[in-house]
């Protein structure tokens, strides 16, 4: 009984210990993304702050839900697809942030709201065979590769579309049942300046947004230059690290 006792109050000392880390990770970036915004003449509340969960549990998705994050990102849907079923019913918006296969579409319509990584036509169809399948609408990005085919951490390539084809693949997810063109996502390229890399991204969402008006989202930013991001105009940043720690 005591023993029981006992690992329950350390386990509830370490939810607590997590909790205080999240919180105060949380409110140092959600303050960065302030300043920038403020900085740029723009209103933080424009500026959508999405959680990256990858690699951490489900009770740090929790945690999250209980600090009012409702955006959460994942990369892989291996570990998105339990994460989002654990973490039911919490009101959250998942958003596919990683490289997507064509068989995986339907999985990750399942349970995504937004996916950021559409670079190729083929995954079109296949999201839109997911979405009716669960009877949803599906928030698509285009993502767009800035001028790099790095690969970052260990298994995800950076992926994107060469800006010359972004209007197509606009045009194909436009048209698609089931649907809805969100805007543009990117990552910076590795060993370059983020900044005019993220002007380059804005540019491309301001013409795209000539055709397809309610396409506003631009999806840019990580923890290492969120500040780059939010001054070119991001609406979306994908924050994992710096909230959740170093990935190991
Ligand atoms: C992991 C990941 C992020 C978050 O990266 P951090 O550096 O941990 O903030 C953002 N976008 C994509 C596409 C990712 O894979």
């Amino acid at each position: 009984m005591r023993d029981e006792d006992q690992g329950r109050a350390e386990e509830q000392q370490a939810w607590q210990t997590r909790r205080e880390q999240i919180a105060a990770n949380l409110a140092a970036v959600r303050e960065d993304i302030a300043t920038a915004a403020r900085k740029a003449g723009r209103d933080p509340s424009d500026v959508t702050l999405i959680a990256v969960t990858k690699t951490y549990p489900a009770s740090d998705v929790r945690v999250l839900a209980g600090l009012g994050v409702l955006d959460v990102g994942e990369n892989r849907d291996q570990e998105a697809a339990p994460k989002a079923h654990a973490t039911a019913g919490l009101g959250l918006r998942w958003h596919f942030i990683g490289q997507l296969q064509s068989n995986k579409a339907s999985s990750v319509a399942g349970y995504a709201d937004f996916v950021h990584s559409v670079d190729r036509a083929r995954l079109i169809p296949a999201l839109a065979k997911g979405a009716a399948r669960y009877d949803k609408e599906l928030t698509c990005l285009v993502q767009v590769d800035l001028g790099n085919a790095e690969r970052m951490d260990d298994d995800s390539a950076r992926g994107g579309a060469f800006p010359d084809r972004v209007p197509e693949l606009a045009d194909a997810i436009a048209a698609a049942p089931g649907l809805r063109l969100g805007g543009l996502m990117a990552v910076a390229p590795l060993g370059a300046e983020p900044g005019p890399a993220f002007e380059r991204l804005y540019a491309l969402a301001m013409r795209l947004r000539t055709a397809h008006p309610s396409a506003t989202m631009i999806s840019a930013g990580m923890s290492g230059d969120l500040g780059e991001a939010v001054a070119a105009g991001a609406t979306h940043v994908r924050v994992g690290s710096a909230i959740l720690g170093i990935r190991r």
